[in-house]
């Protein structure tokens, strides 16, 4: 039992108890909270930041695709916010990060590398040949640590340098990593 998400790089989040009933029901969501053990969720991404959290003790689990649009527009806050509502506590949130194009690969023009630090300053970054670059990854990161969530850890996989991954930005036309958390 999985549930999907039809992902727009939006900010908004679901609360789900069950599999979506058709294709046509999947809402345009960056994010799916459930309190319903062994109920998957799942994000599919290739270079954007798969994001899987959980509350082992209130038994609250949480997927979100947040790529640099998402990012910014505060996907992962949003998710966190939504897990607290069921009854999750930051502290015992244990996050972690997927395979994601790194902070030394996401070249982007300087234009834009300045907003995204105007909003997410953690997310500065520079690319290994010295072009401006953002950091998706760390800005999810700066984020849950505002928030209060200290039990994370992030993938060590660069999708782009990853022969064994898909890369948007590499490949353009390529399939997609799914990420999944449930509750047992
Ligand atoms: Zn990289």
């Amino acid at each position: 039992r999985v549930v999907w998400m039809n992902q727009v790089h939006g900010p908004d989040v679901a609360v789900v108890d069950g599999p979506w009933g058709s294709d046509d029901e999947i809402p345009a969501v960056d994010a799916v909270v459930t309190a319903r053990r062994g109920l998957a969720l799942a994000v599919l991404t290739a270079d954007c930041t798969p994001v899987l959290l959980a509350d082992p003790v209130a038994k609250v689990a949480a997927a979100a695709h947040a790529g640099r649009p998402g990012m910014l527009a505060g996907v992962v806050p949003a998710a966190v916010g939504a897990m607290v509502k069921l009854g999750a506590d930051p502290a015992r949130i244990v996050a972690r990060t997927g395979p994601a194009v790194c902070g030394r690969c996401y070249e982007v023009p300087e234009a834009m590398r300045a907003e995204v630090a105007a909003i997410e300053p953690a997310a500065y970054a520079g690319t290994s040949w010295g072009t401006p670059a953002v950091d998706v990854t760390a800005g999810v990161h700066a984020q849950l640590e505002r928030l209060g969530v200290r039990d994370r850890e992030q993938s060590p996989v660069c999708t782009l340098e990853s022969g064994d991954h898909f890369s948007y930005r590499r490949d353009r036309t390529t399939g997609r990593l799914a990420g999944y958390v449930w509750l047992d």
